[in-house]
């Protein structure tokens, strides 16, 4: 925040001094009697502050926003409060995820409230001026902190900051918004995944005072599939075949995510070998021209027992494969 302002580096310098005097016993016992012409006489200049409450005005500012939680300066009064973000957690099942999905979601939220167009006061009224803050809005406390006692400004309480004090509207109590249930309709693209956040502005809480809306964030949580495996933009799958296939090859179906597709299995396959089934993954998020592979992770089932007719072919084989024949055992 500090970077965007072109003023920002003396303003910087302006919050330095002003947790200076606020964090030194001395200077600011100086402070609190004297105010500025105290400091000033005592060789500790503050620049060009005259009352405290510019002296917060620019700390807050300098610290982040801090304005918008009501903590600003007297000419904060009236600001403008932006909305808050609203988040909404989508739940979708695991082809929802992989190839996209149209939803429409239903959310509740803070709109400007239509009887008093977010004013707060009820129509037909005029504000008065807040007597517990003579209309500044804020009121200075003491609060004691490790580093010392720090004057504090804050928010007026009665007026709520507003310096004024006016009948507030029958239909939002006085805050300017009501809550009200909407339909959004959502293009959930291809390749989202648990985690994965849509955007959508300006549908969040109304703000206040003519403050901007806040955005809608949508956040994807996806169901697993009880067989494929996801990883990122790849799909992983185990199939088994027995040790004959393994040896002789052939070809199984494998269910994808476009369904049940034909994959070779290459004679002498070894076991826990992946056969790579490209482009039958996951569609890279934003480019749903470009897919991910399912790779197919091969085991190869051995038999527990044997008949004693596949017995004794095996041990044929094995003789084979030692180099005898099958004649000199008989
Ligand atoms: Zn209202
Ligand atoms: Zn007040």
């Amino acid at each position: 925040m500090v970077g965007r302002d072109p003023g920002a580096e003396q303003k910087f310098k302006e919050i330095s001094n002003a947790y200076e005097v606020l964090s030194d016993d001395e200077k600011r016992s100086l402070y609190d009697k004297y105010g500025e012409a105290g400091l000033k006489g005592a060789g500790m200049g503050m620049g060009d502050f005259s009352n405290p409450f510019d002296l917060f005005e620019s700390l807050f500012e300098g610290m982040g926003g801090m304005g918008g939680m009501g903590m600003g300066g007297s000419s904060s009064r009236n600001r403008a409060v932006d909305g808050q973000d609203k988040y909404y957690s989508l739940v979708l099942n695991f082809k929802e995820a992989v190839f996209g999905v149209e939803k429409e979601i239903e959310i509740t939220r803070l709109e400007s409230c239509g009887t008093c167009n977010g004013s707060g006061a009820k129509p037909g009224t005029t504000a008065s001026k807040c007597t517990t803050c003579g209309g500044q809005g804020q009121v200075i406390s003491s609060a004691r902190t490790p580093l010392g006692v720090f004057q504090q400004v804050m928010t007026c309480s009665s007026c709520g900051g507003m310096g004024e004090i006016s009948t507030p509207c029958n239909t939002c109590s006085g805050d300017g918004r009501v809550r009200k249930t909407k339909r959004i309709s959502l293009k959930v693209p291809a390749g989202v995944d648990s985690g994965s956040r849509l955007r959508v502005r300006s549908e969040g809480n109304a703000g206040r005072r003519g403050g901007s809306p806040g955005d809608l964030f949508v956040v994807i949580q996806v169901i697993l599939d009880p067989v494929l495996k996801r990883d990122d933009t790849n799909i992983l799958y185990t199939c088994k075949v027995s040790y004959m296939d393994a040896i002789l090859g052939m070809t199984i179906k494998v269910p994808t995510v476009d369904g049940m597709v034909d994959l070779k299995i290459p004679a002498g396959t070894q076991p826990n070998t992946t056969l790579v089934m490209a482009k039958r993954g996951v569609p890279v998020l934003n480019k749903s021209n470009m897919r991910g592979d399912q790779l197919v992770c091969v085991q190869v089932e051995i038999p527990k027992q044997l008949s004693s007719e596949e017995r004794k072919l095996i041990e044929e084989l094995s003789d084979l494969s030692k180099g005898k024949t099958a004649s000199s055992r008989r």
